[in-house]
């Protein structure tokens, strides 16, 4: 599915294994870091993230900005 960035609009592909994700996301163009929350392969909630939140939170792979 792709994330789109509140910050700038970006949209990103986001690889999901699951139809539900609580987590950290950081957007690939303006780098702007988001605790997002997935329900049913859709976004539900996007809250900005401190840097060191992130570093806290699990990582995730993201393919970089990729446009389908
Ligand atoms: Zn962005």
């Amino acid at each position: 599915m792709q994330i789109q960035c509140p910050g700038c609009g970006m949209k990103t592909g986001f690889l999901l294994t699951q139809s539900t994700y609580d987590g950290p996301f950081r957007c690939g163009k303006c780098k702007g870091l988001f605790n997002i929350r997935i329900a049913n392969r859709k976004l539900k909630a996007c809250e900005p993230l401190s840097e060191e939140e992130f570093e806290k939170g699990q990582q995730v792979e993201l393919s970089d900005a990729e446009e389908v």
